[in-house]
């Protein structure tokens, strides 16, 4: 029996047949270090555990959870808002509760795309974008984010046209690193009202931040939520990938059109997550400043070694990526094969990521110390 032509058209996903390769290494019996996927090594803060544990012990929680989110859950969204970027929310009607923002960046594009339209994404960008748009019928059109601009798109250049629909900006970014100051998203939001764009903020590492940057809020741009959707989620600042729960932040229009398409298809996150979020985003947030200090030391280490070794990368300021070029002559898997063949050392290949990633690899932070030394030192051992 025939797939459908969405799951045909789809590119095969490069990170499965990667995971395949990796398995088939570690079932060789070589000591494999991932510096692969981006998923945070450290535990959930313990209040956060102790918070979900209460709440899984009251009933309250046991039954089918609000749609939108409870209003304490989105009402803890809007005041994280107004103390962290002093952006005012309306708890009601502009936060919306998802099951990871991974869910609502997905379901977005069936609330803006229409088949045959155009989705503006950044390439290399997190590819959750692109299929999106492709899996809504429409067409993902690439905005590149090249080195000369720090991997910041060039929006004077980019091809938006009668049927873009959707345009996604992400800062701090993954995969590049790339960072945002409020004049970026100002032009951004310019951009979008000019060209009548929804504009998609993906703002997962937005405390992931490094050397005193501060990372801004698309909603701090005046007048931005007439055309932003801005998509925010603890999973990275609070090690809380594994619980799924995020949120959308806009005009009630927008969250109302991510309403229609969520409230048909899902039925909301689990209520005792929603409040081991709120512990999160209420609690002390003193782990920030540890797990921005250990991402900071672990990326001067990636960076450090692949600067004596003859790169000249600079210290990015958000994520938990070091994003660089492979060597002369080489192509991203190629140089991806031969770190893990060699070394037993996995990064991820940047053609992964987009058509311009091609050229670049990603090495992931979220790795305990000693295995991303061990890593760092292998790599050196291999290109010298
Ligand atoms: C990790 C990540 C997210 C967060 O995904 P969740 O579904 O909230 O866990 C969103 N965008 C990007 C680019 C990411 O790397």
């Amino acid at each position: 029996m025939r797939v459908a032509k969405r799951i045909e058209s789809l590119p095969p996903y490069l990170f499965a047949s990667l995971d395949r390769k990796l398995a088939a290494k570690r079932a060789e019996g070589v000591d494999v270090i991932s510096l692969g996927v981006g998923d945070p090594d450290m535990p959930t803060p313990e209040h956060v555990v102790e918070a979900m544990r209460d709440a899984v012990a009251d009933p309250a929680t046991h039954r089918y959870p609000s749609y939108y989110g409870s209003i304490e859950f989105r009402s803890a969204v809007a005041a994280w808002y107004g103390r962290r970027f002093g952006v005012e929310l309306d708890p009601e009607t502009e936060v919306m509760a998802l099951i990871g923002s991974k869910e609502g960046i997905g379901h977005v594009a069936f609330a803006y795309v229409d088949p045959g339209d155009e989705a503006l994404v950044p390439d290399p960008g997190y590819p959750v974008y692109a299929a999106s748009a492709r899996l809504a019928g429409g067409t993902a059109v690439s905005l590149p984010a090249t080195a000369d601009r720090g991997f910041v798109p060039d929006l004077s250049q980019a091809a938006v046209s009668e049927r873009t629909k959707t345009m996604w900006l992400g800062f701090p970014a993954n995969p590049t690193a790339a960072v945002a100051d409020l004049t970026t998203l100002e032009e951004a939001v310019a951009f979008s009202r000019a060209h009548d764009v929804r504009l998609l903020h993906d703002a997962a590492y937005c405390e992931i931040t490094f050397d005193g940057y501060v990372a801004p809020s698309v909603l701090q741009v005046p007048g931005a939520k007439d055309v932003a959707l801005e998509f925010g989620s603890t999973s990275k600042s609070y090690n809380m990938t594994g619980w799924r729960i995020g949120w959308a932040v806009g005009s009630a229009e927008a969250i109302e059109a991510l309403g229609v398409v969520k409230t048909n298809l899902d039925s909301g996150q689990f209520t005792a997550v929603q409040r081991a979020a709120i512990a999160a985003l209420e609690g002390p947030q003193d782990h920030l400043d540890e797990l921005r200090a250990i991402y900071q030391r672990r990326r001067d280490l990636v960076v450090g070694t692949l600067n004596e070794l003859g790169w000249s990368l600079k210290p990015p300021l958000g994520s938990c990526y070091v994003w660089a070029p492979v060597p002369e002559g080489e192509t991203s898997v190629r140089f991806a094969d031969r770190l893990l063949d060699d070394v037993g050392v996995f990064v991820a290949p940047g053609n992964g990521y987009g058509d311009l990633g091609e050229g670049y690899v990603r090495f992931s932070l979220t790795v305990p110390d000693d295995r991303l030394s061990e890593a760092m030192e292998r790599i050196g051992k291999a290109l010298s």
